[in-house]
């Protein structure tokens, strides 16, 4: 299989305007004739949906929740990037695109990553005609934050709910078009299944979660919305119903999946505190703007925090990393966190935890200020810990946020199927290595409001308008794989729960696959991944039957896909040998400790085939060329 990018030619500035030109249009009395499918309404799905019905063509929107607006996007807490420079501070669209790609550690595409930033300052003028509240300054313009990795700010917020209010706006949009019919709209349907005809993708199969009826939905194209798998490491920041599903089935079905062992750690996260936690709680990036993170300057030091002197604090960020202190970007907080705890220095019942203190800005600013800023976030604190950050710091540890690996998708946001679309976190598309914070929300938005209504004409007007229809085999034969598969794991009748598996899975990764990773540790978790699956076919509890809202049963689906994501997980981590960004192989590693890439051998995207059920996956790679930067060692000091 050849990968073709599609990444038009010509200055990277210009590439974005040209191909837009140079795509096939679809006239409106044309669209009218053609039905897509979106799966997903977060960000990038509701934005993609609507916009779509805006141009005429007929949308289905499928989604598992009761409604768009409990799309995990809501969680999204801190901000979005664009490159609208209100600061003045030195901010343009080429060094939004600098800060991506480096903050990526070099391993994504220059091409994509330029449109993301040109088009980021589109995003925030769209969502301000929607109504969506950003925080403001006094004189009336979109106030700004600081992310990591960047030493400008150019994240605008609104309060700690960002995620929340845009999607009320891209919700909004999206009603608009359910209400006039544009967009029928079906809640509580899991996609469990790609139907293909002739190599193109042509429809799925849902499951109805309440009722449990299977059924056919048939379009000229599908577009996959579907959010991240972090889930795969059972404990992570994301919703417990986020997961791998829809885009594990269409890598089975033929779409690459790329850099899949490419995860985010996020730095600051309320710490585990026991064993029988299920979720993990996420503090926003946006924190570090006013907090600092510290530990005792002494080893196993138990002393509460407002008993340490200020000559016995280690700020290790902001003495590590001068030029960007706190505000380095995420893998490496992660790490040095990690290492601070690993070598004793943690605070903490478990000792896995550093501080995030505002008392200087608290001192500087007011407890006003602080509060208008993150009040929902330490409030949020408070309810899961017990604890007044106004008053202590906050404890925060790293965990598992966020997937840069996803379904591999050209230039036009198209995967290895013709007429399969992903976007948002599904994809791989825009962030190489590492997320740069605020990013993600930029990244489904543009996706879902600008690339996709853009690209998907040109597809749509090469292959005609003949109806598709569900009768189709194809779509009886997709039926009945879901039906035996929900037979199976009903009839199961094991001991184990899905839930005891999932944390074994968890723990695996988390181990072998998390901050740190090297070739024996990871041989090691293949093997016992392999096991637990066969475990799970084995000995796997179901509890409940198919016609009935079921959450065991839903779990039980996604778990059996993340056992196999998990292990592509680790061989495309075996096969990366080198370090960069995220993905930190003790074998490679600079004299400080930080990751050492290997371009000569690595500057590419890792896609990988499905092998079938029995054959190893195949690995195919896109080459990475930088013509506008040139790679060197990420230097943060
Ligand atoms: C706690 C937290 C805070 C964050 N804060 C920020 C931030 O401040 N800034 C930032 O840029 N990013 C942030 N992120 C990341 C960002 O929120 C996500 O990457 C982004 O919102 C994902 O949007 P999405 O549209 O791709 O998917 P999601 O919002 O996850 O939506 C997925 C949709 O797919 C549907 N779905 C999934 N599987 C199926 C299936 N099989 N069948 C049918 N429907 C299905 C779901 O019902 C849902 O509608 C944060 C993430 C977390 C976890």
């Amino acid at each position: 299989m050849k990968l073709e990018a599609k990444i038009p030619s010509g200055p990277l500035e210009d590439k974005w305007t040209h191909q837009r030109f140079s795509l096939k249009l679809v006239s409106p009395a044309n669209k009218r004739k053609l039905d897509v499918i979106v799966v997903g309404t977060g960000l990038a799905g509701a934005a993609a949906a609507a916009s779509l019905a805006e141009l005429g063509y007929n949308v289905s929107c499928f989604f598992f929740h009761d409604s768009p607006r409990r799309a995990h996007s809501v969680a999204a807490q801190g901000g979005i990037n664009a490159a609208k420079n209100y600061r003045n501070d030195g901010d343009s669209v080429h060094r939004l695109f600098h800060d991506t790609i480096k903050g990526g550690d070099y391993r994504s595409r220059e091409a994509n990553v330029y449109r993301l930033a040109e088009l980021s300052v589109n995003i925030i003028d769209q969502c301000v005609a929607q109504g969506v509240p950003f925080a403001r300054e006094y004189g009336g313009l979109l106030e700004n934050r600081s992310f990591g990795g960047t030493q400008v700010s150019r994240t605008f917020y609104a309060r700690g709910q960002t995620g929340q209010q845009l999607l009320l706006g891209a919700y909004g949009a999206l009603n608009r078009q359910i209400h006039v019919g544009q967009v029928r709209s079906f809640p509580f349907h899991e996609m469990l299944e790609l139907v293909t005809v002739d190599g193109k993708a042509r429809g799925i199969v849902t499951r109805n979660l309440r009722t449990g009826e299977i059924r056919s939905f048939a379009a000229h194209a599908v577009v996959l919305a579907t959010g991240g798998y972090a889930n795969v490491y059972y404990l992570s920041t994301n919703a417990k119903g986020s997961n791998a599903t829809a885009i594990w089935r269409a890598h089975k079905q033929g779409a690459l999946f790329a850099n899949p062992c490419f995860t985010q750690i996020h730095p600051t996260c309320i710490p585990v505190s026991g064993g029988y936690q299920s979720k993990l709680t996420l503090m926003s990036e946006g924190l570090r703007n006013d907090g600092r993170v510290w530990v005792p300057s002494g080893k196993q030091d138990r002393r509460a925090a407002h008993e340490i002197p200020e000559a016995e604090r280690h700020y290790f960020l902001e003495s590590k990393y001068p030029a960007f202190g706190n505000l380095v970007p995420r893998d490496l907080a992660a790490r040095t966190v990690k290492d601070i705890c690993d070598a004793g220095y943690g605070v903490g019942p478990s000792g896995m935890a550093v501080y995030l203190d505002f008392a200087d800005a608290m001192a500087r600013l007011g407890r006003g200020t602080i509060q208008e800023r993150y009040g929902n976030i330490f409030q949020m604190y408070a309810e899961t810990t017990g604890e007044d950050s106004y008053a202590t710091p906050m404890r925060i540890y790293p965990a598992p946020h966020y997937s840069m690996g996803g379904l591999w998708v050209d230039y036009n946001l198209m995967t290895t199927i013709p007429g399969l679309y992903a976007l948002g976190e599904c994809n791989f598309s825009d962030h190489g290595a590492n997320r740069l914070g605020a990013s993600a929300l930029m990244q489904g938005l543009a996706d879902g409001y600008f690339i996709l209504p853009a690209t998907i004409g040109d597809y749509l007007a090469t292959e005609g308008f003949a109806k598709v229809d569900a009768r189709h085999p194809a779509f009886t034969q997709a039926e009945q794989q879901v039906k035996d598969r929900v037979a199976q794991l009903l009839g199961m009748n094991g001991r184990c729960t899905v839930d005891e598996l999932h944390r074994a899975l968890g723990k695996i990764l988390w181990d072998d696959v998390g901050m740190v990773r090297s070739a024996a540790g990871l041989q090691r978790a293949l093997s016992e991944i392999r096991a637990l699956r066969a475990e799970f076919w084995r000995n796997v509890k179901v509890a409940g039957g198919e016609d009935s809202l079921n959450a065991s049963l839903e779990k039980a689906g996604r778990v059996a896909d993340f056992l196999e994501l998990g292990e592509l997980m680790v061989m495309d981590a075996f096969q990366r040998d080198e370090s960069c960004g995220s993905h930190f192989r003790v074998e490679h590693q600079t004299a400080e400790h930080e990751a050492q890439r290997n371009d000569q051998h690595f500057a590419y995207v890792s896609a990988w085939e499905y092998g079938g059920a029995e054959g190893p996956p195949q690995l195919h790679k896109e080459a990475l060329e930088f013509t506008y930067v040139s790679p060197s060692e990420r230097n943060y000091k």
